[in-house]
């Protein structure tokens, strides 16, 4: 029985983007990948799921054209890619709920340094805020910025 609902056939742009992307599993994964972690043993260390949850998740981002095999490990495909906004709108909603919270992630733009205050575009030099010209910092990974990773290859 599956888990949830499907709405691989919604009408609904964001219906169908969410049942793809809305599962924090698979949230946590590409954040992990982004950060350079791409084989499963690291994306397991990381992320703290259960083989068999990672192995699941894996299977449906492939099956979703989110990631692809790529050995040692998995890459971002281009639409694996186009997710990172989203992770950033992400980071920014938690400032919402919970603005006294624990800031685990600074994002800024590799271009010009400045801290994002949008979820895709730096607000000083207009530059995208893709995987190429973000930077992130991350306090769990030591909190210094880092250069985002896209692939196994990398
Ligand atoms: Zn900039």
């Amino acid at each position: 029985m599956p888990l949830r609902s499907d709405w691989s056939t919604a009408t609904c742009p964001i219906a169908r983007s969410a049942d793809v992307l809305a599962d924090p599993w698979v949230l946590l994964i590409l954040r992990e990948m982004f950060s350079g972690r791409t084989r499963f043993d690291q994306l397991r260390d990381a992320t703290g799921a259960a083989d068999s949850v990672l192995a699941r998740r894996l299977a449906s981002m492939t099956d979703a054209g989110l990631v692809a095999q790529d050995d040692p490990g998995y890459r971002l495909t281009d639409a694996g890619r186009e997710t990172l906004p989203i992770l950033h709108a992400y980071a920014r909603f938690s400032r919402m709920i919970d603005p006294d919270g624990p800031w685990g992630l600074t994002v800024s733009c590799a271009r010009c340094g400045e801290v994002a205050a949008s979820s895709d575009w730096c607000a000083r030099c207009s530059a995208p805020l893709d995987a190429d010209s973000t930077r992130w910092a991350r306090r769990s990974m030591g909190g210094e910025p880092f250069a985002l990773t896209t692939g196994s290859a990398a």
